[in-house]
Formats: C-alpha cells, structure tokens, sequence
C-alpha cells in the first residue's frame, strides 16, 4: 500500500502513519521528497487491510494500493528518478556514465593499461570480474582476491570507481572493502539469499537482469535489495534468451522504456554480454543510449585475442575508441551528453 502526505503534511504526521503500520504489523519505508513524503506499507497481508485505516490520519492525501509485485522500486513510491552517486559519479542524471574494462582481471598490466585508455577515452567507472560465475566449472575462476588489489591499485592510481561482481556472501565483505559498485550478474538476479545479505550494505548495487527473467521478475528482485533503505541500486539490462541464436543474447530495448516507466531507478545497459561478438556491440551500444539507457557497461579489452574470457565480445582500445564517438552526436540528440 502507499500512503501519499499532502504537500504540508508536518514530520509528526508521518510518524504516525507509521506508527500506525508499525502496529498493524507492516513494515515501513519512506521516499522524503522534496515537495511530498510517500510511505509504502509493506507486508503479505496490505491486501486485506482496509485503505481507510491510513486514509483517515491527519496530513494523508491518499491511499493507494500496488497492484505490480514490486514496490520499492516502483515509481508509485518514488516518482522523481533515482540519481545513484558512486563517488561524485551521478548514474541517472543528464551526463551518461561509462563503465569499461575487461571481463576478468588476468594481470596488473592488462588492468592497468585497459584502465588507462578507457579513462582517457571518458569511461568513468573500469569494470574487472576477480570472482567469475562461469558456466562451465573447468573455464577460469577468476584471480579473486589478487584481483581485487589490482582493482585496488587501478582505483588509487587512477582515482577512478570500480565495479565488480559478487558471486556469494561469502566474499561480500571483501569485495565491498575494495569496490565502489557491488555487480550482480544474470545468473543470481534470483538468487535471494545473496540479495538479502547485499541488502544490509550501503555500497551502490548494481543488478544484471536474468537472462530469462521478465521485467516484472527483474524489478521485484531489485526490491530485494531496497528492501533495507539502501537506495543506490542501479539495474543493467544484458539481453535475453530467445529463439535467435546469431547473437549470444537478445538485447531487449523495449526493457529501457519499460523500466523509465515503472522504475525510478537508473537503467544501464550491457552490449558485450548481449552481443557474445565485439562486430555487434556498437550497435546495440548506439541503440541503448539512442532508447534513454542511463549509460552502458562495455567489455574492452588491450589485446582481445588473448583475453582469458570473452575475448569474443570484446572491444579492443580503437574499436573503443571508435564508439565513443559514435556515441556523442546521439547522446546530444537525445539530451544527454558523454
Ligand atoms: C559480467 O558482466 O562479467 C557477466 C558475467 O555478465 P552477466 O552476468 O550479464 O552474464
Ligand atoms: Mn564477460
């Protein structure tokens, strides 16, 4: 259920409302606005409560019940986007955000030297998986925790964030000592378990959609992780399963308009992992920014041919270069800029 405050509604009022939830056994989480405050009562049993029961307190302009299975990230709760900040870097405001760098991190060199040339060709977060979830058990791992120091050192050098993902709760803590942006792949968007535990941090999070995942499913995943009132959660749409098989996966656009409809959360969008072949990353990257994409996460890499995974998909440092040009006159005609 949410509860809409009047626009002059005083910070007694709303504590009632929740005080009021609170006795009724619901949970609570409030979006302060600035014009106005919404309360979302949370719990299995909304359904049967009566919306009177808040529609009668003082400062209550409305009452409304959430037909969708999300909440949280619904933008009933929180009309005005969400603009999450990783160090000074705003994901979902006017100017795009670049996240690039390798698959994996295989050495210091290849981190540092990809780390080096994407930044100065304006990626402004370097992606480098240390812990792999790879789908086969007998392809590389990832370097794990050596990795993570070279992200540590790619970060103090270059003073840049970094992103890399989280494949379970064990190594949570580790990884938040030494990311910015804890990544969530496609493969645990559903894992509920590593969700509830990355709740509890206070990182930016950012969730791939599953590969074969409906909107809906993606959306009350990322209630999951706001469900704790982090609200620095960042979705990646990375394509889908279908029929088509010449691209590793299908990239879904449509999902950019859907989410900016229902979400507030910011929308990056994944070209590599959809692509599965670096020929066709710019135009899935040209598309995205073209439908809204708040920015993009690019796999590039120094020397594709021997990158230890996803060389395929890979970009090397002029095919990077290459598409960010691309990218600009089509950021500026959508009104952003890179
Ligand atoms: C990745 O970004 O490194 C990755 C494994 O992607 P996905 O989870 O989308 O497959
Ligand atoms: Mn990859």
């Amino acid at each position: 259920m949410i509860v809409e405050m009047g626009k002059g509604a005083t910070r007694q009022q709303v504590d009632h409302v929740v005080k009021r939830a609170h006795a009724l056994g619901f949970e609570v989480q409030l979006n302060l606005g600035t014009e106005k405050t919404v309360v979302a009562i949370l719990g299995s049993d909304t359904g049967k409560t009566a919306t009177d029961v808040f529609a009668v307190l003082p400062g209550v302009e409305s009452v409304s019940r959430v037909m969708k299975p999300y909440k949280l990230a619904s933008r009933e709760f929180h009309p005005q986007n969400t603009i999450v900040n990783v160090n000074g870097i705003k994901i979902g405001g006017q100017k795009l955000v670049i996240m690039a760098g390798p698959c994996a991190v295989e050495n210091e060199h290849q981190l540092m030297e990809t780390a080096r040339a994407v930044q100065g060709l304006g990626a402004s977060i370097i992606r480098g998986g240390a812990y792999k979830p790879r789908t086969s058990p007998f392809s590389f791992q990832g370097l794990e925790k050596k990795a993570l120091k070279m992200l540590a050192t790619v970060k103090s050098e270059l003073g840049i964030p970094i992103i890399t993902e989280v494949v379970d709760i064990q190594n949570i803590e580790i990884i938040a000592k030494h990311a910015d942006i804890l990544q969530v792949g496609s493969r645990n968007m559903q894992n509920f378990a590593l969700l509830k535990e990355l709740a509890k941090m206070r990182h930016p999070i950012m969730l791939k959609r599953g590969y074969a995942a409906t909107i809906k499913e993606w959306l009350t995943a990322a209630d999951y992780l706001l469900a704790e009132g982090n609200q620095q959660v960042i979705l990646c749409e990375r394509g889908i399963r279908t029929f088509e098989d010449s691209v590793r996966f299908s990239m879904d656009i449509s999902s950019i308009g859907v989410i900016k409809r229902f979400s507030h959360l910011p929308v990056v969008v994944d070209p590599s992992h959809a692509a599965g072949h670096f020929a066709y990353v710019p135009t899935i990257a040209r598309a995205a920014i073209a439908a809204g994409a708040d920015g993009l996460l690019i796999e590039v890499h120094l020397n594709p041919e021997e990158a230890l995974v996803d060389g395929l998909q890979s970009l090397n440092i002029p095919n990077f270069e290459r598409l960010m040009a691309e990218l600009k006159p089509i950021a500026k005609a959508v009104g952003r800029s890179i």
